[in-house]
């Protein structure tokens, strides 16, 4: 494609996060215009935006929801993929990434994310799974929930249980997986394996600040859309989150309706223990 024709395709599709932006009230978010780096995470958050309000506009519906997610979640990947993949660390030494397919140590750690990507995950799992594929899931989400109920709030953020959308060491619902596995990442893959095998022990897996930066600006936009819809933005737990989605018949209308559909999966006493984990660690 020629220079001229690209600036073209360009300048349209700033005309139409124009267009989107001016349809709803979005606060603008000074915080991160403080940061260093803040101009581009102020230009993130509002390219976020104006990609999740486009197929959204006034009126939100489960299907127009699902959609701005998916385009949500496509730029933050893109952002991810311009991201060097070694990281040179204080002593000098370079580490690589050491994330590759089929390495699922991390598969094991707590997820949470809001209704949307619910929608999106529970709507790409109806399409692709077939009718044993799905019985087998709903079996494996029930069990990870009666364990739950037994475990505290902190056990539930730090003992790993492996998430039940890993089977024989992949992804179902991959293209459609939450921002916290899009983001997390580590350079030492043995620091993975000692969180997921040693509870208590906790080490520090390692990562790269500006990897995980990424996801600020764009869990913002969609924060401050949901607001500004007056739908809920609260942080849900995967796992019962995605069995209300599942098996409710409606859900996901009722979301979009302002229902509190997804209440149960809601769990402040379980974000509570993670902040101050995070804290006593000095991580916050
Ligand atoms: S975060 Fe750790 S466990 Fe997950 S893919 Fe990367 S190296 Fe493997
Ligand atoms: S949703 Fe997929 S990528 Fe995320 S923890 Fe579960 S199996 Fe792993």
């Amino acid at each position: 494609m020629g220079k001229q024709s690209q600036s073209k395709k360009q300048r349209q599709a700033d005309q139409r996060a124009q267009q989107s932006l001016s349809r709803i009230q979005l606060p603008f978010p000074e915080d991160l215009a403080d940061e260093s780096g803040g101009g581009t995470l102020v230009d993130m958050y509002l390219r976020a935006a104006a990609a999740f309000i486009e197929p959204t506009g006034d009126k939100p519906t489960e299907g127009s929801l699902r959609e701005g997610m998916r385009r949500l979640l496509q730029q933050l990947d893109e952002y991810l993929e311009l991201l060097p993949t070694s990281l040179r660390l204080a002593e000098g030494v370079r580490r690589h990434l050491a994330c590759k397919k089929g390495c699922n140590w991390c598969c094991t750690i707590r997820v949470s994310c809001t209704a949307p990507t619910i929608l999106l995950l529970a709507d790409y799992l109806r399409r692709t799974l077939d009718e044993p594929g799905m019985a087998a899931l709903l079996g494996r989400l029930q069990a990870h929930e009666a364990q739950t109920v037994t475990l505290t709030p902190l056990e539930v953020v730090l003992k790993a249980r492996m998430c039940p959308l890993n089977v024989e060491g992949l992804c179902i619902g991959y293209p459609a997986r939450p921002m916290t596995c899009r983001t997390y990442h580590s350079y030492s893959v043995q620091a993975c394996i000692e969180d997921a095998t040693e509870y208590g022990k906790q080490p520090m897996v390692p990562m790269d600040s500006v990897r995980m930066m990424m996801r600020t600006p764009v869990t913002r936009a969609l924060d401050a859309c949901l607001d500004a819809y007056g739908l809920d933005s609260r942080e849900l737990e995967l796992v019962p989150a995605l069995k209300i989605a599942l098996t409710e018949p409606d859900a996901g209308a009722r979301y979009a309706a302002g229902d509190d559909v997804f209440g149960p999966a809601n769990r402040p006493d379980v974000r509570e223990a993670q902040e101050k984990d995070m804290a006593d660690r000095g991580l916050a």
